[in-house]
């Protein structure tokens, strides 16, 4: 029995040209296969709305948040309006949109009514999830006016999660349980679930995200649970792409990945996925494709299990900032790291990810990342100055130095392997100082730390060995 499960992101959902993408893309692929189920993330730029609510909320800025709601509906009736639905579904769409931001509002309110000093995100997840809800609303009725089956579903009826607001993980068994009695039987009676991406529920009940980008999670969640053969992720991009094309103009679509390598590009920044979504569906082997939503007939990326020799070539290259932490003198790693890990947890809500620490006799040095999932550069800065602050009081008698560095990763199945091909990195970055080297445990991955300003010159330069190895 062939199952697709496809999910669609904000920026294959927010307009009126990408709905209609949609809505042949459903129409052609449910022809194709047996059974389909879709996943719905937010429109375009309305999660982050919903936390820029959900923060004038805490403030009691009424008239902010307000205003929020009613551009959240005027955007979502003017695509709802332009879509070719019947009067019966309009109306009861209207009602839908309407009744979903009149609940969001009174959740704003009364966040506002009890002022706090600092947003949890237990709270904001009473509130960002919205978006989610619409959009598969909307797109449910596209396809019903069309002759499928289409019914939105609410993650958080199917989903459940720990308790980790914010950045919520399934369990897996209850999920699979409610996922098997709940979307099974209505597959086998040809509707199509369109699934609301991003949200769970606690077991108690209490609404979670599964961090941002989450939809990617929720698609290889329930693909796992309903053993999907494949699962088909729609963008605006071509695929996984060699390295960011706004940072280096030679960037191109990588054909074939395995689990690995792309795990490995979606933890050290590739914004494309989320970095959690991978594993569960390398576990289970079903094909991961991504593709492009206005480009429906390129075959974008394939992901899979690669049973062919590995390939001996760079991917892939990304860069993403890191701090590095230097100390004058050796022995002071084991108190730092826990420092590290406890100002982390203070200031941005995640532990550390340590790429390297070392010592020599007279000095000490540790370089560890914040996973992009969970915070740009801002979260780099406010950690960098919490850090200084506590550092000092650590030892009298140790100086640190605390720095922004670049983490700069080459991705390819087996770079342990290739002695050679590290030595070409080495030698292709010649002149530029490397603070640090690190080979991932997954051995798809060699990281290379540099100053911050000589980031993008050594991404620049590994990734023409991508090309040269074409
Ligand atoms: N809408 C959510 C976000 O913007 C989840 C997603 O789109 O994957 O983070
Ligand atoms: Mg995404």
């Amino acid at each position: 029995m062939s199952t697709l499960v496809m999910k669609f992101g904000g920026n294959a959902v927010g307009t009126i040209g990408a709905l209609t993408q949609v809505l042949s893309i459903v129409l052609h692929e449910h022809k194709r296969w047996k059974q389909l189920v879709l996943v719905a993330s937010a429109f375009d730029g309305v999660t982050d709305l919903l936390y820029e609510a959900a923060n004038l909320a805490q403030v009691a800025n009424q008239r902010g948040f307000r205003r929020i709601a009613a551009n959240l509906r005027t955007r979502h009736l003017a695509v709802m309006e332009q879509l070719p639905l019947g009067a019966q579904e309009r109306s009861v769409l209207q009602a839908d949109i309407d009744r979903l931001l009149f609940e969001m509002l009174d959740e704003c309110q009364t966040i506002s009514s009890t002022p706090s000093d600092a947003l949890s995100p237990q709270v904001s997840d009473r509130i960002v999830g919205v978006g989610e809800r619409l959009s598969a609303r909307i797109i449910a009725a596209l396809l019903r006016q069309n002759d499928l089956r289409g019914v939105a579903i609410d993650a958080t009826d199917i989903i459940v999660t720990d308790e980790v607001h914010g950045n919520a993980a399934p369990v897996m068994d209850l999920t699979t349980q409610k996922v098997r009695e709940n979307l099974l039987p209505m597959m086998d009676r040809d509707i199509i679930p369109v699934v609301t991406g991003f949200i769970g529920a606690t077991r108690s009940g209490k609404p979670t995200t599964l961090g941002r980008g989450g939809s990617d999670y929720t698609s290889s969640i329930l693909s796992v649970c309903i053993s999907a053969s494949e699962l088909w992720i729609w963008s605006d991009v071509d695929g996984m792409m060699s390295t960011d094309p706004r940072e280096v103009s030679e960037a191109k679509v990588i054909s074939e990945m395995s689990y690995s390598e792309v795990a490995e590009l979606a933890y050290f920044g590739a914004r494309i996925l989320h970095a959690r979504m991978i594993r569960p569906i390398q576990e289970k082997r079903i094909p991961l494709r991504i593709k492009n939503v206005f480009k429906p007939q390129q075959p974008g990326t394939l992901i899979r299990d690669t049973h062919s020799a590995p390939l001996e070539r760079i991917k892939a290259v990304t860069h993403i900032p890191g701090i590095g932490l230097t100390a004058n003198r050796s022995g002071a790693l084991a108190d730092v790291i826990k420092l590290v890990d406890d100002t982390l947890f203070s200031t941005v809500g995640t532990n550390a990810e340590v790429m390297i620490s070392s010592q020599s006799s007279s000095r000490s040095f540790l370089c560890f990342i914040i996973p992009p999932s969970v915070g740009g550069l801002e979260a780099i800065d406010t950690s960098r100055t919490a850090l200084l602050n506590n550092i000092s009081s650590l030892h009298d008698t140790v100086v640190w130095q605390v720095e922004i560095v670049s983490v700069v990763t080459a991705i390819g199945e087996s770079l342990d392997k290739l002695l050679g091909l590290n030595a070409r990195i080495m030698s292709q970055l010649d002149g530029v100082r490397i603070i640090g080297l690190a080979q991932g445990p997954s051995r798809c991955s060699l990281s290379i730390i540099v100053n911050s300003e000589d980031g993008e010159e050594a991404l620049r330069r590994i990734h023409e060995l991508t090309i040269s190895n074409d």
